[in-house]
């Protein structure tokens, strides 16, 4: 770098963000439980549908994902022109960071909260604040003592990640009633399918002028590959959001493909069922093992296992049997693995490794 071409303030101290791994030498095909994903795939449908879209890669996109939008709208009950589209719900955060925060303004999110909040509020100038959650789990209380004049946003996964814990409509709404005038409330749902009877915060956004609601079509419909995600929010926000969103963010691929997965209320529903009962079956073997981990919301399961060192001890005894989890060291757990639930097969190969584990300590 030249003393004089420098980039603005902020973005040399964001750490890139690690994804979950994928590799592990010499085991050909292993079993990828690190990034949350959906083990049965995407909806066959939408594979189809993506299929088509493919043949007409020559035609630019709808700037306005119209009809994705309204897909989306009739499945959840909300209003087509209070959503926006983006490159993951990432992107929708991202625009949220470059839109409402920027230089000497303050973005909060807690100990344990997803990295793309710091990252993005880095890449808009803005200071990141990290508050202590109570037990892994999000403190409103913390979060509200400090909020001030310069606090621009405040974001919370509900479920969070990695913790896969969850606040009450209550605890949130409160959260919301507490912000100063000039802060908007960010309601991450990346896995809020998981959660039964959970609309993500979607009532919430509707009844005040100051909650947005991020979505994904990465983990409970099976597209992390594709990058597409949605945000709810009140009409002043989309408006702003929409005027720094690229004409033509998302591939004609991706709306089709995101379209369909959303219509598959079928394919989508018979996932989450068998991720309920999967998790609490993994819960259930893990615990009888002795390694605790907190009720999941979630399509992940975060074992807490005596210290840093049986953790590395754990992973490395699964990596030799050719399964990757995520160690989460870098969001400040480093006693735990977090581990994606697979399908029962996958499952049955994680406790079965646990249990070597425990019989070889
Ligand atoms: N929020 C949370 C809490 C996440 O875990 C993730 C993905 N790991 C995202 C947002 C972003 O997901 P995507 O960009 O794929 O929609």
């Amino acid at each position: 770098m030249t003393a004089t071409i420098r980039p603005q303030p902020g973005i040399l101290d964001i750490a890139l963000y690690q994804g979950g791994a994928s590799e592990i030498d010499g085991h050909a095909a292993p079993l990828k439980l690190s990034s949350n994903e959906n083990p049965f795939g995407a909806s066959p449908a939408a594979v189809d549908a993506m299929g088509e879209a493919l043949a007409q890669s020559h035609r630019y996109p709808s700037t306005d994902h119209g009809s994705l939008r309204a897909a989306i709208a009739e499945v959840h009950g909300l209003d087509a022109d209070r959503i926006i589209c983006g490159v993951g719900s990432d992107e929708i955060l991202h625009f949220l960071c470059q839109a409402y925060a920027g230089p000497g303004t303050q973005v909060r999110y807690t100990e344990h909260g997803f990295a793309m909040y710091r990252i993005s509020a880095l890449a808009a100038g803005a200071t990141p604040v990290e508050v202590p959650e109570a037990e892994r789990r999000v403190d409103v209380d913390a979060l509200i003592d400090g909020l001030g004049e310069d606090t621009r946003l405040v974001f919370i996964a509900n479920p969070s990640n990695p913790a896969a814990t969850m606040l009450t409509d209550a605890e949130i709404a409160r959260l919301a009633e507490a912000l100063p005038e000039q802060c908007l409330l960010v309601l991450d749902g990346a896995y809020a399918e998981f959660a039964e009877g959970y609309d993500g915060g979607a009532a919430l956004v509707d009844a005040r002028d100051n909650v947005v609601m991020t979505r994904t079509f990465s983990k409970a419909y099976g597209l992390g590959g594709l990058r597409v995600g949605w945000g709810y929010a009140p009409q002043h926000v989309i408006d702003t959001l929409n005027r720094i969103r690229g004409p033509f963010n998302l591939s004609g691929v991706a709306l089709a493909g995101a379209e369909a997965a959303v219509k598959d209320r079928d394919w989508v529903a018979e996932c989450i069922r068998v991720n309920a009962d999967e998790r609490a079956r993994l819960i259930g073997g893990l615990r009888q093992l002795g390694i605790a981990s907190d009720d999941s919301f979630a399509n992940f399961v975060l074992a807490r296992f005596a210290d840093e060192a049986e953790a590395d001890a754990a992973n490395a005894h699964l990596l030799s049997e050719g399964i990757i989890v995520r160690a989460p060291k870098s969001y400040g757990l480093p006693e735990c693995l977090r581990i994606t639930v697979g399908r029962p097969e996958d499952n049955d190969r994680v406790l079965s490794a646990m249990t070597a584990f425990r019989g070889a300590e």
